[in-house]
């Protein structure tokens, strides 16, 4: 095989693919390019899902006559004046994307900046490129026309338009959330899909979201020298959806998808949701721009944190503080319609639970309360019924605890916090985890030895030669390969194995449905829920109790 030096045009082709793979990475980048432009006015039209036409067009700094062709010449971008690539101020800093654009399908680009009283149209539709004087406002509009026609192979791998048009909606709604100085409209084959005087949140997560977020902000808070600012909004654990796509993670204001974070939002709410549940999440990360190094991948959408464990420990940490006092849930809206109740299958137990006390009685539509910061307050225990459930009465309110719920909840964060022996292996523990495994794991001996795991190297092997001692059994090889694969996060999932122990203890040592408590056993239970972290939730993400206050019971006898 002869090697030979590609073509310029294969070369295009090739960096292409990289950049522009979908319609969606077309939008992406011209949106993107509006932002930078300053724009306040950013309108982003579709037809046929992106395939026949994109057209961005925007209110931004426009595009001088003498730039328009370097605009579209790979590598030439104006956001490096200093060509200094660790400290990234734009969205674009590759100079790539219109030059892939024009790779792909027809590009027109018509623009006026403030400076000239002309406006100019670039079109490349025909190969050659042409400028002509048009007329057009301040600002740019960008239309792609036919993506792909010149690399077929791509229509092929295309994704139905619907789901298209659904990607944007979210992409364009997540730039509009860490852009809001900028009026987004998004229209589809003529019809308006988002409008800048809509409320984003709720078209990207649900117009129950905001009724069962809990907005958070640390404030700016500094380690060493580095400044970091985490705020945003966070479901609280019993809202409960399936669908992974609700997390949206902004740094420094650019919208990514990263799977370090996602890991460390996972991490943060473990143990308060059930097993493929995720949380719906609003995240925005500030810190300086030389602490993260946005030049990963073509398109832009991950980075790289110069300290990992700086931003684990912040995300987990005050996501889990913010959490952990979260209040459960109270109904609070009742209407003659059937139950609604597709978000949290905890719910579906409520209306027999309250059909238990007055039977007559339909609930159907059941909402969350909004959570607050302060402590709960559960009042007075009244009585038990069923053997399961404890009813406690706070001023005007009726509390109903589910017993076993609770007490499970309480008996794991009690033990959580209990002080862990060492055990002293009598016979070593060997396993091969792969050499540089085991050196990884060597290098972090004295870090494991902290926590109760004694470690040595011996003929390539690993000898484990002590583990904390908890009641129970610990996977220690389990343990330590996930150590392995996490490193970062080590602290935590070493928690977290902790936990899933502490666990199962938990529910074995917990007041069971079914037994008779007295006055007294009541009432502690229920000072224990109000002294303990996380008791809103059962550590399988269902609420440990409920609040009936007096507006619904009001609404229950229709008197509202
Ligand atoms: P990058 O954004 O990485 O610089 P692009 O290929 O997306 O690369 O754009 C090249 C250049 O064209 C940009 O640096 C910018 O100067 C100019 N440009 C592109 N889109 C716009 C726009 N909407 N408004 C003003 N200038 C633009
Ligand atoms: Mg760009």
């Amino acid at each position: 095989m002869k090697i030979q030096l590609l073509s310029e045009q294969t070369i295009n082709k090739i960096a292409t693919g990289e950049i522009i793979d979908r319609p969606l990475s077309v939008v992406k980048e011209l949106v993107e390019n509006a932002i930078d432009a300053g724009a306040t006015h950013c309108s982003i039209n579709l037809e046929r899902g992106g395939r026949t036409l994109i057209s961005v067009s925007d209110n931004g700094c426009g595009i001088s006559k003498d730039d328009l062709q370097l605009a579209i010449t790979r590598y030439a971008t104006s956001k490096l004046p200093d060509e200094n690539i660790s400290n990234i101020q734009y969205m674009g800093f590759r100079g790539e994307a219109l030059a892939a654009i024009a790779t792909a399908g027809k590009l027109k680009i018509s623009t006026k900046t403030c400076e000239s009283s002309n406006a100019f149209m670039m079109d490349l539709s025909n190969g050659a490129s042409q400028i002509k004087p048009i007329s057009h406002r301040q600002g740019t509009t960008v239309e792609v026309q036919d993506l792909f026609c010149f690399m077929p192979n791509r229509i092929r791998f295309l994704k139905p338009e619907s789901s298209e048009v659904v990607a944007c909606k979210n992409l364009i709604g997540a730039l509009a959330l860490g852009n809001p100085q900028i009026k987004f409209q998004f229209i589809h084959n003529q019809k308006e899909i988002l409008n800048g005087r809509d409320n984003i949140l709720d078209e990207l997560l649900g117009e129950d979201f905001l009724q069962n977020a809990i907005p958070f902000d640390t404030g700016e808070y500094y380690k060493d020298i580095i400044r970091l600012k985490l705020n945003g909004y966070l479901s609280i654990p019993t809202y409960n959806r399936s669908t992974r796509n609700k997390i949206f993670t902004f740094v420094n204001k650019r919208f990514i998808r990263d799977n370090f974070i996602n890991q460390l939002i996972r991490q943060a709410y473990f143990n308060t949701l059930p097993a493929g549940i995720n949380p719906s999440i609003i995240l925005f990360i500030e810190l300086p721009t030389e602490c993260i190094d946005v030049n990963i991948h073509p398109n832009k959408s991950e980075v790289r944190f110069s300290d990992e464990r700086l931003i684990s420990n912040a995300i987990i940490n005050s996501i889990r503080d913010r959490i952990k006092d979260a209040r459960s849930i109270s109904i609070n809206r009742i209407e003659n319609k059937s139950i609604d109740n597709r978000h949290n299958i905890a719910y579906m137990n409520l209306p027999l639970e309250l059909r238990d006390i007055e039977s007559e009685i339909e609930i159907n539509d059941i909402h969350r309360i909004k959570n607050s910061n302060n402590k709960v307050q559960l009042g007075q225990a009244v009585l038990q019924i069923a053997d399961k459930y404890v009813i406690a009465r706070k001023n005007n309110s009726i509390i109903l605890v589910d017993q076993h719920a609770a007490h499970e909840r309480i008996v794991l964060e009690t033990i959580k916090d209990m002080d862990f022996k060492v055990q002293d292996f009598l016979v070593q523990l060997e396993y091969d985890f792969g050499d540089t495994e085991n050196a990884l794991l060597i290098s972090m001996s004295s870090k494991l030895r902290s926590i109760g795991i004694k470690i040595t190297l011996n003929n390539n092997k690993i000898l484990i030669h002590s583990a904390p001692a908890i009641p129970g059994h610990l996977d220690i090889i389990t343990l330590l390969k996930d150590i392995i694969e996490n490193e970062v996060v080590w602290e935590e999932i070493f928690k977290n194995h902790l936990d899933d122990i502490l666990k199962k203890i938990a529910c074995y040592s917990s007041v069971r449905a079914g037994k008779k408590l007295t006055q007294p056993e009541m009432q502690s239970l229920l000072s224990l829920i109000e002294t303990t972290e996380f008791s809103s939730q059962c550590i399988h993400g269902r609420p440990t109790y409920l609040e009936l206050d007096i507006t619904t019971i009001d609404r229950l006898f229709e008197r509202s």
